[in-house]
């Protein structure tokens, strides 16, 4: 069997209507001087362009307001594990 190859494109696509990320981002308000912790497991984006910056706003559950700002690049990979001949 031949060989598959995967060929990385400079292509975007689109995420879910609610894409989650095995990321946790951790932060520290300076305002209310707690760290604050946003799980992406259970928060989430909306639609974001893998490969393209996206803006994912932060907010802080002690001050109850938008606090930072983070400009991310949100991305989706495809790793082959291994590869058989199809069978019936
Ligand atoms: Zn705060």
């Amino acid at each position: 069997m031949k060989q598959v190859i995967v060929r990385e494109t400079d292509s975007t696509v689109e995420g879910g209507k609610r894409q989650h990320f095995p990321v946790v981002f951790e932060w520290y308000c300076e305002d209310c001087q707690k760290t604050q912790e946003l799980d992406m497991t259970d928060g989430y984006m909306m639609y974001p362009i893998f490969g393209k910056v996206e803006e994912l706003t932060l907010y802080c559950h002690e001050c109850e307001c938008e606090r930072l700002v983070l400009r991310v690049i949100p991305r989706v990979t495809l790793d082959i594990v291994d590869a058989r001949k199809y069978e019936r």
